[in-house]
């Protein structure tokens, strides 16, 4: 086969959240590797994005932080953890725990995760540990939790292969899911799957689409409310599922019943023949899959857009079987790893809460001196602290939040009067390191160890094939390393072997059946045998070699909840926090390209990435660009209450009128004033915190 002709380390892609399967194969001077899709993957069969198959340009040790730095100099690893370790005890000693905090990254393998989310939640006893991944999926896992109990995703990839109408839902999936695309497209032309997008802009991914849903930005709720009323009085109703499954019918009902549908028409902006061709294939597609993304999440309605559509999958009893189902597809290569170790704020730990039983479990297993009682602050709350003082030692680990956060002036402003802030990272220059008192060399992709979760809960390892450069350590290491400086036990690992083989038996421990995270086959894995682990799907409980019933969940109930049922959530429909004014009179939209990877650390190292777009742009509505006397090529100057970025005008009917578009990955680092999250609204969602990156309101001249 194929397969066995292709040797090489087998090791995922560590960009998106589709979680490639790679084989590497470095060159003799460990500064590039061939990089070919692993076709025994059983998420990509082989297949490879543009940023995935570049990953070998972008290895080289050109601008990589490769030694330990104390206050702008080079200084021994030894000196850089005693000062991290010493002015984290004397911060927690003079101000209490909950003045020093964790800020990570879905970039951390899941070993890394959970040694920082221990440090923090059990020793530390502060629960001021937040993700990247807020900006990311936490509405999704919000809603999965009031509807299902805990943060399950139902399906799995193979249901784009299965499913006759797939909707996706604010989702560029053709950019920023490029290999779950290729496959949805083949299902296409194999068995004719209708495809229907929800978005507000064109996109590649509309260009695929039999309807595509022009949606005004933030119409979601009020679009899924109407559906949701459909469906109860349609053949698609599912009497026996909701009868025996689930709880709530009838107030999620008559909230999602209270607009007509000319108010439907009007909060959405389409047309009632395309709401109505939209309802009808739904109704009569028993196989239908609900993809969403950031357009969905990054909402401060993103909770209740992610509970609307699964409110419509529940009544229809189209959950958990072949081809059908929501499914939040996330955005970071281990975002879903980051949250099922608990590594967000509002976790406690493998999928528990901080209910008093599992608190009570969590600190026998950690055998935990401090452990922390309650939620902790989100990433938006997080930075606010810190510029308020609350927050006087910051860790910040492999992300850039200077130029990522909303609102990115005055985070990068709080990280500077910050009195102490660590950052660990492989760049020497990213526009989040330079503020930092001490610098942290990690080992980046291709050096380090340890095991990533795609969308589908598939647990795969990340291998290194190359040796750590100059004076690098592991994420894990260093986090173990200062854990032990501040003499907490139980930080003594020796390789990622030893975490992954903890982290299985504390999702067993105590035989906790009650929730759906399982990955307790692991607890006794040897060395050798984790590093030949094979990709796998959990919850992985029996012994068979391919455990069919980690494919989906819920297909016969037994939803998380305490009376195993799921909830049908209210979901009344609310606008974006700050509105358009007369001042601020646009909708600012953000998102992802097609070949760049969040700030471009990366991606930006290599030259074919930068083929495809090369510099940041705000695209605009040809009527709005003739009123604001604006051309194609100018340069725009983008402001919002919050601040303001100067950016190439792209001219297109893409975008409404109203409305505008720009990508997200330049930075200070690369354009000292087009930086577009210095604009972004730090608005965010009520339940999840995620903020709402999908509606800044804004205006537009010409420089
Ligand atoms: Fe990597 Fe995502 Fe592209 Fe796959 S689709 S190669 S995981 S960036």
């Amino acid at each position: 086969s194929l397969a066995s002709k292709l040797t090489g380390t087998r090791t995922t892609c560590p960009y998106c959240g589709v979680g490639c399967g790679v084989i590497a194969n470095p060159s003799d001077d460990g500064q590039a590797a061939d990089i070919q899709g692993d076709p025994e993957h059983p998420s990509n069969f082989g297949k490879l994005c543009s940023k995935g198959s570049a990953l070998g340009e972008t290895l080289t040790l050109e601008e990589r932080l490769l030694e330990p730095e104390l206050e702008g100099s080079k200084t021994d690893w030894n000196s850089a953890l005693d000062r991290v370790a010493g002015k984290f005890l004397q911060t927690i000693a003079e101000h209490g725990p909950d003045s020093v905090a964790f800020y990570v990254s879905g970039q951390l393998l899941t070993e890394d995760y959970y040694v920082a989310n221990k440090l923090m939640k059990g020793f530390i006893g502060s629960s001021n540990i937040d993700t990247n991944s807020r900006l990311c999926m936490a509405s999704s896992v919000a809603g999965h939790k009031r509807a299902f109990g805990t943060d399950t995703v139902p399906g799995c990839y193979e249901d784009l292969e299965l499913a006759d109408l797939v909707v996706l839902i604010g989702s560029n999936f053709a950019w920023c899911h490029p290999v779950l695309h290729q496959r949805l497209l083949a299902a296409k032309i194999e068995r004719g799957t209708k495809i229907v997008v929800v978005d507000p802009r064109d996109t590649a991914t509309t260009d695929a689409a039999d309807l595509h849903l022009k949606i005004k930005v933030g119409g979601d709720v009020a679009l899924f409310n109407a559906l949701f009323a459909y469906l109860a009085n349609s053949n698609a109703y599912n009497d026996t599922f909701v009868t025996d499954h689930t709880n709530g019918l009838g107030s999620a009902l008559e909230v999602a019943s209270s607009f007509s549908m000319d108010e439907v028409v009007e909060a959405t902006g389409l047309t009632i023949e395309n709401i109505e061709t939209f309802f009808e294939w739904y109704e009569e597609t028993s196989r239908t899959l609900s993809i969403y993304s950031q357009g969905v999440n990054q909402s401060s309605s993103g909770t209740n857009k992610v509970n609307a559509i699964i409110n419509c999958h529940l009544i229809t009893g189209r959950i958990g079987r072949p081809g059908m189902g929501p499914f939040s597809i996330t955005g970071q290569p281990n975002a879903m790893g980051g949250r099922e170790v608990g590594g967000l704020a509002n976790q406690l730990a493998v999928h528990m809460d901080f209910e008093p039983e599992s608190l009570d479990r969590v600190k026998r297993f950690w055998k935990a001196p401090n452990l922390t009682r309650g939620p902790g602050l989100k990433a938006v709350d997080m930075f606010d602290a810190v510029h308020e003082g609350k927050i006087k030692a910051l860790w910040i680990m492999a992300t850039n939040p200077a130029v990522s956060m909303p609102n990115a002036a005055k985070v990068r402003d709080a990280i500077e009067k910050c009195p102490f802030v660590v950052v660990s990272d492989i760049v020497e220059n990213s526009d989040t390191l330079t503020l930092a008192d001490v610098k942290l060399p990690a080992t980046g992709w291709g050096e380090k160890s340890g095991t990533v979760t795609n969308s589908e809960r598939r647990i795969s390892r990340q291998r290194s094939f190359l040796k750590p450069p100059g004076n690098t350590k592991h994420d894990w290491e260093i986090i173990c390393e200062v854990a032990q400086r501040m003499g907490f036990n139980g930080f003594s690992f020796q390789n990622p072997s030893e975490i992954f083989r903890e982290y299985a038996q504390m999702s067993t421990f105590e035989n906790n059946q009650s929730r759906d995270f399982d990955i307790g086959k692991f607890s006794e894995v040897s060395s050798s045998e984790y590093d030949q682990i094979k990709p796998f799907q959990w919850p992985k409980t029996g012994n068979a070699e391919q455990d069919t019933s980690a494919k989906r969940f819920f297909a016969n109930g037994q939803f998380f909840t305490i009376d195993k049922r799921a909830n049908f959530v209210p979901t009344p429909v609310r606008s974006a926090i700050n509105l358009i004014d007369t001042e601020f009179d646009l909708v600012l939209n953000t998102g992802r390209i097609r070949d760049q990877w969040h700030t471009m650390t990366r991606t930006g190292k290599t030259q074919r990435l930068s083929t495809h777009i090369g510099e940041p742009y705000v695209e605009i509505n040809p009527k709005d660009a003739l009123r604001l006397n604006l051309k194609d090529a100018d340069v725009a100057v983008v402001s919002s209450k919050w601040g303001k970025a100067y950016l190439r005008a792209i001219v297109t009917d893409r975008v409404s009128q109203g409305n505008v578009f720009s990508p997200i990955h330049w930075t200070r680092r690369y354009a000292s004033r087009a930086c577009i999250d210095e604009v972004t609204s730090p608005a965010h969602d009520p339940t999840s915190g995620q903020p709402e990156l999908k509606y800044t309101p804004v205006n537009i001249r010409k420089m």
